[in-house]
This record gives C-alpha cells, structure tokens and sequence, in this order.
C-alpha cells in the first residue's frame, strides 16, 4: 500500500502525519457551532448536521476506524486582512482534497475522508428534497463529525496555527488497519 503521508505530500499539501484514530472524539460544542450557522450550511446539506447523523452516530463510524492521516493547507498572507489569499489557499485545499480522497478510497474503498467545510462536489446540494447525487463522493467535514480540529492536529504532532500571517486548512482520512 502506498503510503498516506506521503501522496499527501506529492499532491501538494503543505503538511500530512499520520495519527492514531481510536482516541478520536466527536463532541457536543462542535455540533452547537454547527447549529449557530456560521456557515451558513446547517441543516443545507447532506454532508452536514444534521443530515450527517447525530453526534453517536458519526462517533460510532469514526471508531469503525484506527488509523488517521491529517493533511494541511498552510496560506502565506500579506496581513490579516488578505481575503485573495486566504481564497486561493481555501481553493487548493479543496482541490487537493478532493484529489486525495480520491486516491485514498480507490487503494481503500471503506476508508473515510473528513474534509474542511461543507460538501461542494455538486453545484447545488440535492438536500432535502432528493438523495445525495453522490453518496460514494460526497465529503462531509471535520467539524461536521463533531471533531475538534485542534486535538487532531495535536494527536497528529501538527500545529493548528503556524503564525502570524498564516492561515491553515485542514482535512484528514481514517481507515481500518491490516
Ligand atoms: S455530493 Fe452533491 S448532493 Fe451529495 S452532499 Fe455533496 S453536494 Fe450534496
């Protein structure tokens, strides 16, 4: 099998480690950050809540798995204040993503990819009013699953922040051991 770390790594990621994912924890204050619609995509999606399942629930799929790989998008900006690249940084991320969780579920098909921010794979979500277009595509969030992005990077020895003038995107995939 190749190695997760490093595809990540070749498709342009800025960081990738590998992590143990049976301590991951899916937990309620994510969810209610969800539920106070900052995005602007609760209950808008299939990827998201509460569309995705209820905190047990995604709790339960994520412990199906044991091992973990968080990638990272890290944007050199010019201030605070640099939507341009903090677009384009946001932009890469997704490409690659989508890219990467592709490549990790053709070597392993039952493998999960967790990305950053809603599902965008369709122009136009399918929710509530038809299936999911997509169900072997479609990505749902980190933050969706109820995880704390921070701790991940943490189990994954990576920085959440990388300083000033930095903005960082990340994503990550479990899969089943052996
Ligand atoms: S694949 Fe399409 S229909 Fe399915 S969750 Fe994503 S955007 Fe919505």
């Amino acid at each position: 099998m190749r190695d997760p770390v490093q595809l990540a790594l070749e498709i342009g990621f800025s960081h990738a480690a590998a992590f143990d994912a049976t301590n991951l924890r899916a937990l309620d204050e994510v969810r209610d950050m969800c539920r106070s619609d900052r995005c602007r995509r609760y209950d808008k999606s299939w990827s998201c809540p509460p569309a995705c399942g209820t905190i047990e629930e995604t709790t339960a799929r994520m412990h199906a798995y044991q091992l973990g790989v968080l990638v990272q998008t890290t944007a050199e900006l010019e201030d605070d204040f640099d939507v341009e690249h903090m677009t384009e940084a946001e932009k890469r991320h997704k490409a690659h993503f989508m890219t990467y969780a592709r490549q990790m579920r053709l070597i392993m098909p039952d493998c999960l990819p967790l990305s950053a921010g809603s599902c965008s794979i369709c122009k136009s979500c399918s929710y509530p009013g038809k299936p999911c277009r997509f169900p072997g595509k479609m990505l749902s969030s980190m933050e969706a699953y109820g995880l704390l992005v921070s701790e991940v990077c943490t189990m994954a020895g990576l920085k959440y922040y990388y300083g000033p003038k930095t903005l960082t995107y990340s994503s990550c995939v479990l899969w089943k051991e052996g």
